[in-house]
């Protein structure tokens, strides 16, 4: 094919591509609209508006008033034309959620039960909860564009093979054994990348930012121009095994000895609390002196990193996780905590941020996966 011929090409898809996202940003234009604002030929606007009609993705029923003249035909995006569909599997339990195409959660459900992928009622449940979220939405097959999988393991770039999976007992699992009772496209998505793309994905605020996921294990995210930088080998982010502990350091499950992740997972506050953060977080609030003492050692090493990770990017820093989800109410101090480190008089609190989404954030990350696929491709 020659170079012109990819060329006209590629502005046909890319014209296509722009008056689908103004409508989809606008809610509802008219013809006359998308003339003016884009500087389209009218006949370009007329084929590719019939092209997105065709595909469902936008809808022509609704009138514009128009003052004086006649009323010009709506065309209104269809935010549930298509959906996604993310699996969050952590330790205990296995969320699912739907998503539609902007983001927004269509459906989600939430099982309580004890990971083990050598366990054929566990892989079955992981198909259950796909197919209950999908049927709770009014999802059909041929509007599913795939199954993101969230797992707490690094991914081979294709999603198919888990390359490093030690925090669970993943070990050498393929996608195809993980995803045995998942009858749709499917692909395997880092857990951190995924929590930490659900955040910037709804917020434009957060171009440049760093998401530490302070979970069961605790793992980041780099975002850089609202995309996540992986790496040169897809370990970007991997705040969890910064060795922050000099000496006689816990020891991880990485093997190594004084990893953040030894300081800083949820753990170290829930063992208090028989697992349970939000019982943590309430015996803090209560006064508990055990439960102040423990969360002092843990701001400590928290407020550090923040501010490591502050000197090293310069962006916002989001605070996710478990134990993300339960630090509103005491910003004010981890702000304070991190400015006293800050040589160049930055406010934390300009740049510090708790996470907006708590536990479905890894699966409705891992389901923007596809919806972003389908918006570059429309
Ligand atoms: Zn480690």
């Amino acid at each position: 094919m020659s170079a012109d011929k990819i060329g006209a090409k590629e502005i046909k898809t890319k014209n296509r591509r722009s008056i689908y996202n103004y409508i989809r940003e606008h809610g509802s234009a008219s013809k006359q609209d998308i003339v003016v604002d884009m500087q389209l030929s009218l006949p370009t606007i007329t084929t590719n508006l019939d092209y997105l009609k065709k595909q469902g993705l936008i809808d022509t029923s609704g009138k514009i008033k128009n003052t004086g003249g006649r009323n010009a035909t709506a065309f209104t995006y269809v935010k549930n034309a298509r959906a996604a569909i993310g699996v969050d599997i952590t330790a205990n339990h296995i969320t699912a959620v739907a998503v539609d195409l902007s983001g927004d959660i269509v459906s989600m459900d939430r099982q309580r039960i004890a990971f083990d992928l050598e366990e054929d009622a566990y892989l079955r449940k992981i198909g259950e909860v796909t197919e209950s979220v999908k049927n709770d939405a009014g999802i059909r097959d041929e509007e599913l564009l795939g199954v993101g999988i969230s797992v707490q393991c690094l991914i081979s770039d294709d999603g198919e093979r888990i390359t490093y999976g030690t925090a669970l007992n993943f070990a050498k699992k393929k996608r195809e054994e993980i995803a045995a009772y998942i009858p749709y496209r499917n692909r395997l998505v880092h857990d951190s990348y995924a929590a930490g793309y659900r955040e910037t994905w709804t917020n434009r605020e957060l171009q440049n930012a760093f998401y530490i996921s302070l979970s069961n294990s605790v793992g980041g995210s780099v975002i850089i121009d609202d995309a996540i930088y992986e790496g040169n080998t897809h370990k970007g982010g991997e705040i969890g095994h910064m060795a922050v502990v000099q000496e006689g350091g816990e020891l991880c499950y990485c093997g190594k000895r004084g990893c953040f992740d030894t300081v800083c997972r949820a753990g170290k506050l829930a063992d208090y609390a028989d697992g349970n953060v939000e019982a943590f977080f309430k015996a803090l609030e209560e006064g508990d002196v055990t439960a102040k003492r423990l969360w002092d050692e843990y701001l400590g090493h928290l407020t550090a990193a923040i501010h490591n990770v502050r000197m090293l990017f310069d962006g916002r820093v989001i605070l996710g996780g478990y134990v993300g989800a339960y630090v509103g109410r005491y910003m004010e101090e981890i702000c304070r905590r991190v400015d006293e480190r800050n040589p160049f008089g930055d406010r934390a609190r300009d740049y510090l941020v708790e996470c907006r989404y708590k536990v479905e954030a890894s699966a409705a990350g891992a389901a923007l996966f596809y919806i972003d696929e389908f918006l570059d491709n429309i």
